[in-house]
């Protein structure tokens, strides 16, 4: 599992020497039926930067780094559950391994000043997970989804007021009794709803799915707060009393899995629509950096097939595609970038841009693999009069 605070400290990370290390493994696809030829490929891949070390001295002190993630390709085998990714400098004494969700568009290796974080793109991203309550009329049960992973976290109760049990129902008719379970049921369902909201404000869930029957649904629905219901990505048909982990795990994918592509799909529509008409959208490499250096993005939409060279700046950090040895802004010294995305990718989870990875897509690849939602623009910033 990665956390956006280990890509941060990746994107952070430099090595003058040039011998920063990424490696990542992806296990063999659905569409791959042979399970060895994924595990082949990533040691070809290590030998190859082995020998591309030896050749040409550069990055020479990623030797040692090499040797070690040979040994662990080794291990490796293309029926595994799991991708992989290992940064590393021997250098300065750095290394990181990480489990991912079997979800890169495939296995790599590259040796540079910087860590290669563009592959990541595709597991980023608010649609990686969700919480998933289920509830129904007395219990309520929330567990924890990602794109790889599920767990039971919690079950939600009500404090119930001290009140004698013992001495309840036998003097009550039958029509306050069922009055008074009513009354627990609202009860309960309001301590869950807040619950959610809880979990909303503190930043622990900024997405839900519940689980419960449509008669619950109805009875549910109106507690949940606005802004839960906002980001409530969909139901699905499980009981708290019943439902499996595993039952878990699989509805709520599909679910989360359908939210993403809806998401990413209706941000581009609103990137393309808007670019066209000048508003709140960018599109184009050009169009993108300049969007970021003013601090105008609220999304960043990264085509699969994005990739660019570039430079960034050493003193003030501007972002070029036109591969001068000085900076446009500030005249200082440039370094080079082999793919821009790895450094597009910290600025923006630094600055808390949502990154949004779009899949296949020829609209986005028409406009040149990348563009950007935008809050306003910094071009058109003065209020619109209205008529009248
Ligand atoms: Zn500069």
């Amino acid at each position: 599992m990665i956390r956006r605070q280990d890509i941060r400290e990746l994107a952070q990370f430099e090595c003058g020497e040039g011998s920063a290390l990424s490696f990542y493994f992806q296990p063999r696809t659905p569409l791959n039926k042979s399970h060895r030829e994924e595990a082949i490929l990533a040691k070809d891949l290590v030998r190859s930067a082995l020998r591309e070390v030896d050749k040409n001295g550069k990055g020479k002190s990623a030797r040692a780094d090499l040797d070690r993630i040979l040994e662990i390709a080794e291990s490796l085998h293309g029926n595994q559950a799991r991708a992989k990714a290992i940064f590393a400098c021997s250098q300065q004494g750095f290394w990181r391994e990480f489990d991912l969700p079997p979800r890169l568009a495939g296995s790599s290796i590259s040796v540079n000043q910087r860590f290669h974080l563009r592959p990541l793109a595709a597991i980023l991203g608010s649609m990686y997970r969700a919480a998933v309550v289920l509830v129904n009329r007395t219990q309520a049960r929330r567990f924890g989804l990602t794109l790889d992973d599920v767990a039971e976290r919690e079950e939600i109760k009500a404090e119930l007021p001290r009140r004698g049990r013992s001495d309840g129902f036998a003097g009550y008719d039958a029509g306050h009794a069922q009055r008074h379970v009513e009354h627990e049921a609202m009860h309960h369902f309001k301590v869950v709803a807040e619950r959610m909201k809880e979990l909303y404000d503190t930043g622990m869930s900024g997405n839900f799915i519940v689980g419960c029957r449509d008669e619950t649904w109805a009875e549910f629905e109106p507690h949940l707060h606005s802004y839960v219901r906002q980001h409530l990505l969909g139901r699905v048909a499980l009981d708290p009393a019943t439902a499996t982990l595993e039952q878990v795990r699989e509805q709520g994918l599909r679910v989360l899995t359908e939210a993403r592509v809806n998401r990413s799909e209706g941000v581009l529509r609103e990137v393309l629509g808007q670019a066209q008409r000048n508003g709140r959208g960018a599109v184009g490499l050009r169009r993108v950096l300049r969007s970021l250096e003013t601090g105008e993005v609220q999304a960043l939409l990264l085509g699969d097939k994005f990739e660019a060279p570039g430079v960034e700046c050493t003193n003030c950090g501007h972002l070029d595609f036109h591969m001068g040895d000085s900076c446009a802004v500030c005249g200082q010294p440039v370094r080079q970038l082999s793919d821009i995305a790895d450094v597009l990718i910290g600025d923006a989870l630094r600055k808390g841009i949502e990154i949004i990875y779009v899949e296949q897509n020829a609209d986005l690849e028409n406009v040149g693999h990348i563009g950007a939602l935008l809050r306003f623009r910094s071009d058109q910033n003065t209020p619109m009069k209205q008529a009248g």
